[in-house]
């Protein structure tokens, strides 16, 4: 099993290669923004330089991973390599040194999920841990699952010039998501020359020749030059000891949790990944901290992952937060939506901007702001203003009455505010 934090193999370098890809799309609406290369190309002003962009990645996470590792010596924290197992009542062995505590946290994370038929071999057939070790930028990409971290990786192989076909089991790409920001994402995807496989599910990848084939359950096959496998995440949670300690995974192999992360066995804590709860950095981390303030006595607020903001880093990237469509459409919120397009935001089109949306959702009655979706470049930043809305259980008149710069993006959420102030206009 790999011992390599997250911070080294998954989020912080997926983002890294995704600030390239990013910079790589926005180069090939230069054309339209009034700039032209000698060449007329739109790849002429700019080649990926794949070694340099993966040395680039790697020594930015390792840069990382070595700030949190003084951050944590600075606190006074030890860190002990080696692996660790549950070995008696708060206790901890790794090898043979024995660690008592008053708590302990288990955070062993999780790791890619595997296809029977389709084994990686780290050159070919890959899981995303090991893209960054390839010399080259695959020149056919098939990416095997569109979730986030598929929709992601597909996104940003296809901005840097890879030809990506992406697998789908489900009929629209990103099926947890919105639909309507899962549906402009697949349109931009197309439109960017990605072809996008709906309903097709993957059974094996193998390598033939210089490339891969992979065949889907249909019987078809689809050849390409790499294959990156994307079909989800399986936890870290076997030996362990903790059948011993008195915990029962659920079905999954999650270590079940409440809302402050007490296990069932008492003194063992459980955070991040391993639980399953909701695979996001920002929710291990709050788990984490919740953890140690409920071991130290403190006033606690339980988890509350109705307020969890989340993003998908494609292009454009899609960022939510609070209630989703799913529970207004099924009546099990009661709200009222206003959908503005980013086409009609002055500083969209200022930039080439037409994918895109800003989404609020309002309770009918008081008009406070119970969650929201932005499909936008940035969108990640743009939707800190709904969050605090949620959060702080803003209405849409406070939001309405907020000052936005002009010209700008968030003026679209300060807008969709005052839209849900006359409901007679809201959809
Ligand atoms: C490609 C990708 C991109 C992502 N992007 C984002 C993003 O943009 N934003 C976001 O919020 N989240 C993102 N995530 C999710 C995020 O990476 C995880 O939710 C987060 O890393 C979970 O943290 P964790 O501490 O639970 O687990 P991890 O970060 O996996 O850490 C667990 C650690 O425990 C170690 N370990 C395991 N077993 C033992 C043992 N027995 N003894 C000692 N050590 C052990 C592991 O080696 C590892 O170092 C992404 C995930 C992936 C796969």
């Amino acid at each position: 099993m790999s011992r390599t934090p997250c911070v080294l193999t998954d989020c912080v370098p997926s983002k890294t290669l995704i600030a390239t890809s990013d910079m790589m799309a926005a180069l090939q609406g230069a054309a339209g923004l009034g700039l032209r290369s000698d060449s007329g190309a739109a790849s002429a002003f700019a080649t990926v330089d794949a070694p340099r962009l993966y040395s680039r990645v790697k020594a930015l996470a390792r840069a990382q991973s070595g700030d949190v590792a003084a951050r944590l010596a600075a606190e006074g924290v030890e860190i002990l390599p080696g692996t660790g197992r549950l070995a008696g009542p708060r206790t901890v062995a790794v090898g043979d040194t024995l660690l008592t505590a008053d708590a302990v946290l288990v955070s062993t994370g999780a790791r890619p999920r595997l296809l029977p038929g389709a084994e990686p071999d780290g050159e070919r057939i890959l899981t995303f841990r090991q893209l960054y070790d390839l010399g080259e930028l695959p020149a056919e990409l098939i990416v095997v699952g569109s979730g986030t971290t598929g929709a992601e990786f597909a996104s940003a192989y296809q901005a840097l010039g890879s030809q990506v076909t992406l697998v789908s089991s489900r009929d629209r790409v990103l099926p947890q998501e919105d639909a309507d920001a899962a549906t402009v994402v697949e349109d931009v995807f197309r439109r960017r020359g990605m072809t996008v496989l709906g309903r097709s599910r993957a059974v094996t990848a193998k390598r033939s020749g210089d490339g891969v084939v992979v065949v889907l359950e249909d019987g078809r096959t689809v050849r390409g030059s790499h294959c990156l496998l994307t079909v989800g995440m399986v936890p870290n949670t076997g030996g362990l000891g903790l059948a011993e300690a008195g915990i029962t995974l659920d079905s999954k192999g999650f270590i079940p949790v409440d809302r402050v992360s007490r296990t069932q066995a008492p003194g063992v804590y459980a955070a991040g990944d391993c639980t399953g709860v909701m695979m996001l950095a920002s929710v291990a981390a709050m788990q984490g901290r919740i953890a140690m303030w409920h071991v130290l006595g403190e006033a606690v607020q339980p988890l509350n992952l109705s307020h969890v903001a989340a993003t998908i880093f494609t292009e454009p990237e899609i960022a939510t937060v609070g209630v989703s469509q799913q529970a207004v459409t099924s009546g099990e919120a009661d709200a009222l939506v206003v959908k503005l397009p980013l086409a009609t935001n002055a500083r969209a089109k200022m930039h080439g901007f037409r994918d895109g949306f800003v989404k609020l959702f309002a309770r009918r009655s008081s008009g406070m702001v119970l969650g929201g979706v932005v499909v936008a470049p940035e969108a990640s930043e743009l939707i800190l203003a709904v969050s605090v809305a949620v959060e702080q259980h803003l209405t849409v008149d406070q939001l309405a009455h907020t000052f936005a710069v002009y010209p700008s993006l968030s003026g679209s959420i300060t807008e969709a505010g005052r839209r849900l102030m006359r409901p007679a206009e809201s959809s």
